[in-house]
């Protein structure tokens, strides 16, 4: 088949086809909790929407007692995950941000270990989907 030359619905059909062939009509979700720890970073990637400065509208870092509250009304709520999402390294570059990871988390020397920290009282299940036999 020629992707480029085939009409849009005769790709669509072959899409779906390979995919009911495949997976069957199989349903796949994770349930799990969205933490953005901090929307701190030192990268200033121009086509990012997340990323913030310490000073700009909308930066936030959350606290662990955000982080704990998060991860037990997603329990209550029936998430057996969490995604941690933070910046590349935010504390390389703004002093505010090291002081509060040291505030904060004393024992955490940088934000990934911090979120990894965080991560290690959290249940989780990795599920990869798998095609149907
Ligand atoms: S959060 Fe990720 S995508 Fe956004 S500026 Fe930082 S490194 Fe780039």
């Amino acid at each position: 088949m020629n992707l480029l030359d085939t009409p849009t619905d005769e790709l669509l059909a072959a899409a779906r086809a390979r995919r009911d062939r495949v997976w069957k009509r199989r349903i796949t979700y994770s349930p799990k909790v969205f933490l953005p720890l901090t929307n701190l970073c030192r990268n200033v990637c121009d086509y990012c929407a997340f990323r913030r400065s310490p000073k700009d509208e909308g930066a936030h870092t959350m606290s662990p007692d955000e982080v704990i509250a998060q991860l037990e009304r997603a329990a209550q709520l029936g998430c057996t995950e969490a995604l941690f999402c933070l910046g590349d390294r935010p504390e390389a570059v703004f002093p505010s941000y090291r002081a509060q990871l040291a505030a904060g988390a004393s024992r955490a020397p940088s934000t990934i270990s911090c979120g990894r920290a965080r991560s290690r009282s959290t249940p989780a299940s990795r599920r990869t989907p798998t095609p149907a036999s």
